[in-house]
This record gives structure tokens, C-alpha cells and sequence, in this order.
């Protein structure tokens, strides 16, 4: 047996570290098994990625391991070198890059596969007993109904919230009891699949669509580009019938919002298999049981959110990512990996073919769809009945707002409200920082030096350009027509449901964003209440406009787009284009028809007639010219640093000396340092620093280059920094 091993650590330090092998142990550690092990004062748990003979630390430093806890390789070697890749790709350490791949209860040392469960039952006494014997004591009746009905597994009971009482007064009385069962794996899917339903007759363009799918073996990307209601849905149903058929599971991706009971429950009533449900919501234990349902294949279908990626599969048959486009796949704290990115890097591990589906492409797979890289379907046609929107521009230049709320719009409102349909206005504050309008002759104050608009910095007194750095005080005049009605900041979700409240006293408002749903299920109650007909105004952020089916809805006001459209983030008018074709969506998707009104101080802008007049496909393929021409992503690659720092100088000087480290010629280009378009925030200042090449290849091997350099910059210490590659948002 090796003298040593080397482990992975979930430490920020890009190495592995070596430890001595003890001579109790008797079978050799193999290369994807936990250990645990001394790491200063703690104990951490590491993968192992190799084992040697010779170690270059002195004698004297070399500890042992403490425990090895796996026999087997935690991951099957497919996700092993998807770890590798990505730690490499976004410039994190092995152990980092792991730690996400794995859910908590493993990296906290649990059992991978527990011997046995344990479920709960009624016994003959149980069976036998009348409920209303109990009526007295209802948290036991509770119990006792469920389990006369059928019997619960732990995790279900536990999921359940009976109360410990009660469950203890049943087992005294002999009701009920537990028994502990070997676990076995039932396949029995595999070879025997047993439909729900029946499917829907599928349209031509969805038959076409599926046809091409089932001809795919080993890797392919698809992107499956369909309008809201086209029946992409459908489409994946059909082509996971044929993966189920060949005995093979399928892991589907959605967007952190776009986990509803309702989407679950589609999967679930159309095939009679275990579906394995994984998301931030779960507890650890439950985490893990999803987890090794899908690693022994037991769950047919995997569906979960961004970190679901990397949950193994016996049998892998395909990916599916629902909504491609949306941004909770790129995940913004820690190691900022893209789940999309990552899912087309497994299949091509896997060799299996990755489904992309969305009715608004990022203009990255497009860019691949375009190009041939992936195959391109196209859904064209809406798969119900529902009706075409009418859509509007309100011109609110030089008009009173009252809280952001033009005549027109409250106009509007109130016919709609007064009809007994209800009303949803759309207001995004989060991700777009604000640039300098005027509201009197709507002129936005542009860079003399670049093709972009300026950036209001509240707390600096500035506008500043964040494609150059220019910089001015904010101006107390509009330099186009002399008004001093010059806003930089728009109106919140909160203020507006206030404001409304007052304006329709009879129609009920409900508000939707991070803050009125951060509380578990509160999501779900808001939109059975909106279901119910219990609200008539619904007011919310990018919350509402993703998936959601309002029947009664017919009309979608978006009060924001001046600041969506007009951002330093150079996606935003992509983000923009996402969200008005999907909040657009939400209208008229029964049978009422449905209108959608944008305000604007910009009622001639290219890009919403663009939007409005061609839709979002052609827009965004406009768009894609647009960033060719302006070296930007996808057509160039991009890495963001970010520093922040209680003193601003050090932020500064630590981002300049990095920009010394990076090459700069016609092919890699160095920005910055300057300030975070929030510039500020909790109490400490934040700058970046954009480095982009024209090449990947070129951008992978400069910064690892730099890397161990700028690891190595004494500044280094005295500021937070991260690297984000791909980044989603330069906020
Ligand atoms: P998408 O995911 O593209 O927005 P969905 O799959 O949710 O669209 O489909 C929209 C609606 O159309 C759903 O109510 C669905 O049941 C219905 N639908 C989809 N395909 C068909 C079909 N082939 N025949 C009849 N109805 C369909
Ligand atoms: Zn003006
Ligand atoms: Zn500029």
C-alpha cells in the first residue's frame, strides 16, 4: 500500500495537501473517497485524488489521516473530472469546487448509503381502532389517520411536523410502531414503465421537435427555442417517455422560482416512477435521500435547482435545462460556477445529449445555436388557444407621475379592475443601476468618450462611465434642455403597493418580492390567493414573471424600463428583452385577451420597438451584432475581479497591481480599476477590474499565470476580492 495520500480540502488554498496513510488501515484509500483529517487546529473531511510513495514535507510535519470514511469513490469518475474541470475553468480550488458538488450531509460525513430505513405503520390494534375514539386528542387522530391510510417513512413522517407526543402516546398504546428495513434498490422502472397519463397529441412543430431529440445518441446540446405556451413542456415530456423506455434517468434543471409544486407535479402524474426533488428548501437528510435515490437509480427523474447539477446517476440518459436563460444558474456567492455551462460539460462527459429549452434564449446559446455548436429547434406556435397580446408605449415624458404611475396607466387600470379582471404591474429595482434622465425632455446623459450611458452614484455625488472611467459630479441641469428634473432613482415595490392602495381602495393589493416571500411557503400562498381571486392588483419583481399561469390577468403594466434599458450592465437590454417577453407572457393566456403597456421617457428607442414590433427572437439575434461589434460576451470572454476594502485606496491600488500582472495587447484588454456600479455597501468600498480576451484559451492561460502572483501581492490581505468568470451581473 502508498505511504501517502493526497486530499482535497474545501479550503480557498488552490493545492491539495498530503497526509500519511496509518498502517491500521487495510484497504487502500481510493482516489474519490472521504477522508477526514487534521488541518491546524480543526478537522476537515477532503476527497482523496491520489495516493504516493514520496511526500516532500519533513517528516515531522506529515500527520496522518484520521479516518477514511468511504470505501467507494463518493462520485462516479464522470462528476469527479466535471469537479477537475470546473476548478480549473473558474479559478477556485479542487476542494471548493467539490463541496459544491456534494450535498451538506456528506461533506458533514454521513453515511453515503444507510443499510436500512425506517417506516411507520399502524398495528392490528391501530388498524382496528376508530378515529373517533381519539377526538379528544387531535395531534394523535392526525397521526393515526394518516398511518391508517398507509404507512410513512421516516423522512415523510418527519416532513409531516407531527407532533413527538403524540407519535410517542400512539407507540404506548400500542397503535402504531416502527419497523427497520434492509433497504433494496427497486429498478423495477427500468424495465417496466408504467405511464400516468396519457399523453397530448403533439403538434407538428412539437412532433418535428421530438422526432429530431429521439434520433440523438451519446453527446449532442439542443436548444430548444419555443414562445411562452408553445408547449415546450410537452416536448420534454415525450422525450423522457423514450429515455425512461431505455431504462435511463434524466436530470432536469429549472430556475430557483420555477420549482413549484405545479411543475413537479407535471413530471410526476405523467410517469409512475420516483422522482427525486432537490432544492435549497430541503433539509440536509432529506437532501441526501434525494441524492442516493438518483446515484443507486431508484429516482427515474432528478429535477432540482442550480446545485442539482451534480447529482450522480446510475444510468444517465439526458439533461434538460428548463429556462436556460435565466440567471439563478449562475450562482453569484462562493465559487460562481454556471449550472448551463457546466450541465453541456457533463454531457459531453456523460455522453449524453443536454436539452436547453426557453422561450428567450442568452444570447450565449444562441450564439452556439447560430453557429452549429448546438442544434437548434425552433416552437413557433402557441399550443393552447389562448390570444394574441395588444401591446403599448405610454410616453410619460414631461407627464406628472404620480409614484412612477402615469394617467394613462391608472386609466387603463381602472377599466381593466372595473371589467373584473385582474391587473399586474411590474417594477424591477434590483440589478440595473440607474442612469441620469431628464424628465422633462427625457434626454439620458451620455459618456463624451463612449457609446454608453452614464451611471448615477447616489453616495459619490457622481455619474460615471464604466466603460471608460469617466467621471463628473452629478449635474444639477439637463445638459439637453437646461430642466432641473433630473432623476436618477425610481420608485420601489413597496411604496407603489402603498400608493395603489390609496388609488383603488376596492380592489385589493398584493405585492410580490424578496422581501414579501422570503418566509418558506409564503410564495405559494400569495399565488393561491391570487389564484382565488382574493387580490386584483398584483405589484411585483422578476418574481412574477417567470412560469406563472394567471388566468384572470389581462393587463401587464412595466413602469420600470427606462432603467432597464439604460444600465451599465452591459445585458441589460438582453434582461430587459427576457423579462418583456415572458412578463408579456402572463397576459392573455386563457381565453381573455390580454395588453401590455410599457412607460417610458424613450417612446422612439430602437430596442423597444425592436422588441415590441419583431419580437424577441430577431432582437436578440440584433443584439448578438451588437456585442460582436463591441468585443463583449459571448462574442469575447470576460472575467470580473472584485475588490472591496475599508478604504477605498486599497481596493484601488490592489486592482492596479493586478492589472500590471495581465497581459494587455490587441486580444486581451485590461478595464479598470473603478468603482462597483454600488459603489458602497456596508461600509466598505467596492471596485473591479474586467480583464477580457478574444480567445478562452487565451483568457485560462494568462490568469492562471497571474494567479499565484496576485495571490502572492501583500495588498492582497487588506481587501476582500473574488474572481467571477462569466459574470452574470457587474453589480
Ligand atoms: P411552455 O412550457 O412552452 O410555456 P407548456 O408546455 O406549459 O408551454 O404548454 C402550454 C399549454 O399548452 C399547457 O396548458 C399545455 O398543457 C398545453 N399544450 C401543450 N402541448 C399541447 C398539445 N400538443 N395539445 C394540446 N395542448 C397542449
Ligand atoms: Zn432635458
Ligand atoms: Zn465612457
Amino acid at each position: 500500500m502508498s505511504l501517502f495520500v493526497e486530499v482535497a480540502l474545501p479550503v480557498p488554498m488552490r493545492q491539495t495537501f498530503s497526509y500519511k496513510i496509518p498502517e491500521t488501515l487495510t484497504t487502500p484509500p481510493k482516489k474519490g473517497a472521504r477522508v477526514k483529517v487534521p488541518f491546524g487546529r480543526q478537522q476537515l473531511i477532503g476527497l482523496v485524488t491520489g495516493t504516493t510513495d514520496t511526500c516532500h514535507l519533513a517528516p515531522n510535519q506529515i500527520k496522518p489521516l484520521i479516518e477514511l470514511i468511504d470505501e467507494e469513490p463518493l462520485l462516479p469518475d464522470s462528476l469527479y473530472k466535471l469537479t477537475a474541470w470546473a476548478a480549473r475553468y473558474y479559478f477556485c480550488s479542487l476542494g471548493q469546487m467539490m463541496s459544491q458538488a456534494l450535498p451538506v450531509a456528506l461533506r458533514k460525513g454521513a453515511e453515503v448509503q444507510a443499510d436500512t430505513s425506517t417506516f411507520w405503520r399502524v398495528t392490528a390494534a391501530g388498524s382496528a381502532a376508530s378515529l373517533d375514539a381519539i377526538k379528544r386528542a387531535p395531534a394523535q387522530r392526525k397521526v393515526l389517520e394518516q398511518l391508517q391510510k398507509a404507512e410513512l417513512s421516516q423522512e415523510e413522517m418527519a416532513a409531516l411536523n407531527f407532533s413527538k407526543s403524540a407519535i410517542k402516546a400512539l407507540q404506548d398504546r400500542d397503535w402504531i410502531t416502527k419497523d427497520e428495513r434492509i433497504n433494496k434498490i427497486d429498478l423495477s422502472w427500468r424495465d417496466n414503465l408504467v405511464l400516468g397519463e396519457d399523453p397530448l397529441t403533439l403538434n407538428p412543430e412539437q412532433a418535428i421537435a421530438v422526432a429530431t431529440l429521439n434520433q440523438q445518441s451519446g453527446y449532442h446540446c439542443t436548444l430548444l427555442e419555443g414562445i411562452t405556451g408553445s408547449g415546450k413542456t410537452e416536448v420534454y415530456l415525450s422525450l423522457l417517455e423514450s429515455v425512461l423506455k431505455q431504462g435511463k434517468q434524466a436530470l432536469i434543471l429549472v430556475p430557483e422560482i420555477g420549482l413549484t409544486p405545479q411543475t413537479i407535479s407535471r413530471f410526476k402524474s405523467r410517469f409512475n416512477v420516483t422522482v427525486a426533488v432537490i432544492h435549497s428548501g430541503l433539509t440536509d437528510n432529506q437532501r441526501l435521500t434525494a441524492w442516493r435515490l438518483a446515484k443507486t437509480g431508484e429516482a427515474a427523474i432528478i429535477i432540482g435547482t442550480r446545485s442539482a447539477l451534480f447529482t450522480p446517476m446510475a444510468f444517465p440518459g439526458t439533461i434538460i435545462l428548463d429556462e436556460e436563460h435565466d440567471s439563478s444558474f449562475k450562482q453569484q456567492e462562493g465559487v460562481g460556477y454556471h449550472a448551463r455551462d457546466l450541465a453541456v460539460m457533463r454531457g459531453h462527459l456523460e455522453k449524453i445529449p443536454v436539452l436547453l429549452g426557453t422561450a428567450t434564449p442568452s444570447l450565449e446559446s444562441l450564439q452556439n445555436a447560430l453557429s452549429g455548436r448546438y442544434k437548434h429547434l425552433e416552437l413557433g406556435q402557441r399550443a393552447g388557444n389562448a390570444e394574441k397580446v395588444r401591446q403599448g408605449i405610454i410616453d410619460i415624458s414631461n407627464q406628472p407621475l404620480k409614484t412612477g404611475l402615469s394617467h394613462a396607466l391608472l386609466n387603463e387600470m381602472r377599466i381593466h379592475l372595473d371589467a373584473g379582471n385582474q391587473v399586474l404591474l411590474f417594477l424591477n429595482r434590483r440589478g440595473f443601476a440607474p442612469a441620469l434622465l431628464c424628465h422633462d425632455c427625457g434626454h439620458l446623459h451620455e459618456c463624451d468618450r463612449c457609446d454608453a450611458f452614464f451611471t448615477v452614484h447616489q453616495s459619490l455625488g457622481e455619474i460615471r462611465c464604466h466603460h471608460c472611467g469617466n467621471q463628473y459630479a452629478i449635474p444639477r441641469q439637463c445638459h439637453n434642455c437646461g430642466s432641473t428634473m433630473l432623476m436618477g432613482q425610481g420608485v420601489g415595490t413597496e411604496q407603489l403597493a402603498t400608493v395603489l392602495e390609496k388609488e383603488f381602495p376596492k380592489y385589493p393589493v398584493v405585492r410580490i418580492d424578496r422581501d414579501t416571500t422570503s418566509r418558506k411557503g409564503s410564495l405559494e400562498n400569495h399565488l393561491n390567493a391570487i389564484h382565488k381571486g382574493e387580490y386584483k392588483i398584483l405589484v411585483g419583481t422578476q418574481m412574477l414573471a417567470k412560469g406563472h399561469h394567471f388566468p384572470d390577468v389581462t393587463l401587464v403594466g412595466l413602469l420600470d424600463v427606462d432603467g432597464a434599458l439604460f444600465s451599465a450592465d452591459f445585458r441589460a437590454p438582453e434582461r430587459f428583452g427576457q423579462l418583456y417577453t415572458q412578463v408579456s407572457g402572463r397576459a392573455g393566456r386563457a381565453r381573455k385577451p390580454g395588453t401590455v403597456l410599457m412607460q417610458t421617457h424613450q417612446a422612439d428607442n430602437a430596442v423597444l420597438r425592436e422588441l415590441m414590433h419583431k419580437g424577441y427572437g430577431e432582437f436578440a439575434r440584433g443584439q448578438l451584432n451588437e456585442r460582436k461589434q463591441a468585443l463583449l460576451p459571448p462574442a469575447w470572454n470576460m472575467l470580473l475581479l472584485r475588490a472591496e476594502a475599508n478604504q477605498a485606496i486599497d481596493a484601488d491600488n490592489f486592482l492596479s497591481s493586478v492589472a500590471q500582472l495581465l497581459p494587455q495587447d490587441e486580444e486581451c484588454e485590461v478595464i479598470g480599476p473603478m468603482p462597483a456600479p454600488m459603489d458602497k455597501k456596508a461600509g466598505k468600498y467596492r471596485r473591479h477590474l474586467i480583464f477580457q480576451t478574444k480567445s478562452r484559451q487565451a483568457l485560462q492561460q494568462a490568469f492562471e499565470f497571474a494567479l499565484p502572483q496576485i495571490e502572492a501581492l501583500p495588498l492582497a490581505k487588506r481587501c476582500r476580492w473574488s474572481i467571477d468568470r462569466d459574470p452574470q451581473d457587474l453589480l
